[in-house]
């Protein structure tokens, strides 16, 4: 009788996960199908209180030519992605601070709030390689990022909760061994932070190109990223894809990004 019982509920937990994964498959503005189950409303407000506890911690950037320079650039960079991406969920205000940090560095949080190093200044030495990491941080915000890593981590552990509650012994072993499988199959249990970095290479390619900034200009970027690094990559780079194939699929995306570059106004952030 307990038998039975316990397997009538293990069906609970396929039936549940169909559903959740029915109500919140989604696409990314490259089509790349992601779960994304967090409220935007949630996230933007979890991004909001992060950004403002790292503002009250990390002095802001004083330096009037390195703000001027980051705004004129961001401003023209979001505009762009706007217009890339207009089917996008877009945060309902952009804000971008340049923080005292002598790292060359960047980072997005949901909500659209982006973090600036004023170490970054040192390795993108032009507006346009700045553009490159700026349409890269974009490019996580629109495409959801954040968003899918929290999803992916609730998932897991809503998964184990389940299995705890539902399943003991050799029943539950195996009904988590599916819903793993599962997790699998539908890639939401692999890694993602290579795929999430991937995207906003591209993105952020194809929003610099549309802003008006040469998109030749990110292969430098990260050429100087490397370089800059020495042996040891920057706190940036350390999720992200290694530079020979991080440049090769730039180069690959490249000829479509000149043509777009060639058929807008130059941008002009050098003054
Ligand atoms: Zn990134």
């Amino acid at each position: 009788m307990r038998l039975r019982c316990r397997l009538r509920l293990l069906w609970v937990i396929p039936f549940l996960l169909s559903l959740v994964l029915l109500a919140g498959c989604e696409e990314t503005p490259t089509g790349r199908s992601q779960l994304a189950l967090v409220p935007d409303t949630l996230m933007a407000r979890m991004g909001g209180d992060a950004f403002d506890q790292l503002r009250q911690r990390q002095p802001v950037s004083r330096d009037a030519a390195v703000n001027r320079r980051v705004q004129c650039v961001a401003r023209a960079v979001v505009a762009a992605a706007e217009a890339r991406y207009p089917a996008a969920d877009r945060p309902e205000a952009w804000e971008v601070v340049v923080f005292e940090d002598p790292s060359p560095n960047a980072f997005a949080l949901p909500g659209g709030r982006i973090g600036v190093h004023a170490g970054l200044l040192r390795v993108a030495e032009t507006p346009a390689q700045l553009a490159a990491v700026i349409g890269h941080e974009v490019g996580h915000v629109l495409a959801d990022h954040g968003n899918e890593r929290l999803t992916q981590q609730l998932g897991i552990k809503a998964v184990l909760l389940l299995v705890g509650l539902f399943g003991e012994g050799e029943l539950g072993q195996q009904q988590l061994m599916q819903a793993l499988g599962l997790g699998a199959r539908l890639g939401i249990s692999l890694p993602f932070s290579r795929a999430h970095e991937e995207e906003a290479d591209l993105m952020g390619l194809a929003i610099m190109a549309r802003a008006g900034f040469d998109p030749q200009a990110s292969v430098a970027l990260w050429r100087n990223m490397a370089e800059a690094g020495g042996g040891q990559p920057p706190e940036f780079l350390s999720t992200h894809p290694a530079h020979g194939s991080r440049i090769e699929a730039l180069q690959d995306a490249m000829g479509e990004a000149e043509a777009a570059y060639r058929a807008t106004t130059p941008a002009d952030c050098a003054g």
